[in-house]
């Protein structure tokens, strides 16, 4: 995760394991967000000596997490031994259950993939049991795959589209699934310790966790190096919409964990009905569904429910690159819509960037228009108070993204916890 409110803090009186295991969590850190560097700039950077990065780093090696390679001589001649990430010796996996499509994908320490998958699924109709089996396969072929490629899962998190509550882990609500105070991760793991049993010996499953699916998309996209993401808000378009709030570089979770609700912020009183039961909700003009309601007719092949989400933009980004006007005005409406809700947000925490993520993203160069003249127009502060629009790289496997990074934390925070987790899932 890169998250800014992840600090390693070392005290001289603390216990010396561990003092070794948050300096080991700093150096992987430091070279996952910085790139392979020599011994000294590493201990240089890190604030530790010379002596003991060094000794760090074999640890680190030992453990099989970084290699020590000789660069070749550069410059005036000194050797360039670089100190670097393993790629793919461990891995996080994460997963989503939307209303129309699961996914999961397992992501290594420098952000590599390792594996993925996508299933495109009638939520709504499905009862919950079902939703869970499904995932959990997804999960389950994606382990075996990790495992088949040599590399250790350190946990598993599961991003939902709903509430989760902070303190119980329950998917308190979740309106478009219809879902109330289910326990995803005790059904995940009964459903993978079933699995991995009917293979042969019976490995651990790695932990799991649950958490709301734009939370972890927000988690995706925080950027240290860049400070105009530090005051950021996450627009993530599903069938509904997902939002986050961060602020000074950390997610806003609220109370109970249930803050960033903003798809339903009520737009337009007159409205449409909202899953939730609210009438105007912002999602109901924003989200996916609507978006299809208004550019497709309800026979259209778009609409197949076994369609995975990708397939699904794929024919919509056709058709507005063929200028065709039933998309484009669609297109239009939403981008007209995400501005004005937009603007309500960026007049009350005035972010340095809004980032469209989700569905927004691939269709983001034909809503950015009619949201940036909305926002314009909307936000009290000149210039829309400075905030930046931009597009998510990651787009709809943010989440997921986000969920896998969610789930290296606990290798960044005590590397050699490794020692553990091989057993389950070499
Ligand atoms: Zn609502």
């Amino acid at each position: 995760m890169r998250d800014a409110d992840i600090t390693v803090r070392v005290s001289a009186t603390a216990d010396p394991a561990a003092v070794r295991s948050a300096r080991l969590g700093l150096l992987l850190r430091s070279l996952r967000d910085g790139g392979p560097r020599s011994r000294g700039r590493l201990a240089e950077e890190t604030g530790l000596t010379r002596s003991v990065a060094t000794g760090l780093v074999d640890e680190l090696v030992e453990l099989g997490l970084v290699s020590c390679e000789d660069a070749g001589r550069r410059g005036a001649g000194r050797p360039g031994v670089q100190v670097r990430l393993v790629g793919g010796a461990v891995c996080g996996v994460g997963a989503e259950i939307n209303v129309d499509h699961l996914a999961v994908l397992a992501v290594d320490l420098s952000g590599s993939v390792i594996a993925e998958a996508r299933r495109g699924i009638d939520g709504r109709n499905l009862p919950p049991e079902i939703v869970l089996d499904e995932v959990a396969d997804l999960v389950a072929d994606a382990l075996a795959e990790a495992r088949t490629a040599g590399a250790t899962v350190t946990g598993i998190t599961v991003g939902v589209a709903g509430l989760v509550d902070a303190t119980t882990e329950l998917v308190t609500i979740a309106p478009n699934l219809g879902w109330r105070d289910i326990d995803v991760v005790a059904e995940v793991r009964r459903r993978l310790a079933v699995t991995a049993g009917s293979v042969g010996p019976v490995p651990p499953v790695p932990p799991v966790r649950v958490a709301n699916e734009a939370t972890l998309a927000a988690t995706a996209e925080l950027e240290p190096s860049d400070a105009d993401r530090a005051d950021m808000i996450v627009l993530y378009g599903e069938v509904g919409l997902g939002g986050a709030v961060v602020s000074a570089g950390r997610v806003v979770r609220g109370r109970h964990g249930w803050a960033g609700e903003i798809g339903h912020l009520r737009v337009d009183p007159r409205g449409r009905l909202c899953g939730c039961g609210r009438t105007g909700c912002w999602e109901t003009a924003v989200g996916l569904r609507p978006l299809l309601d208004a550019a497709t007719d309800p026979d259209d092949p778009v609409r197949d429910p076994a369609l995975t989400l990708e397939e699904r933009l794929a024919t919509l980004v056709d058709r507005a690159r063929l200028a065709d006007g039933r998309t484009l005005a669609a297109l239009d409406e939403v981008g007209a819509w995400l501005g004005a809700g937009a603007a309500v947000l960026v007049n009350t925490l005035n972010p340095g960037t809004v980032v469209l993520s989700g569905y927004f993203a691939v269709l983001g160069e034909w809503l950015l228009p009619a949201l940036e003249t909305r926002l314009a127009a909307d936000v009290l502060a000149p210039h829309a108070g400075g905030t930046r629009v931009a597009i998510s790289t990651f787009g709809p496997t943010a989440a997921v993204r986000g969920g896998a990074l969610v789930s290296l934390e606990p290798l960044l925070s005590d590397p050699t916890a490794l020692a553990e987790l091989h057993g389950g899932t070499r």
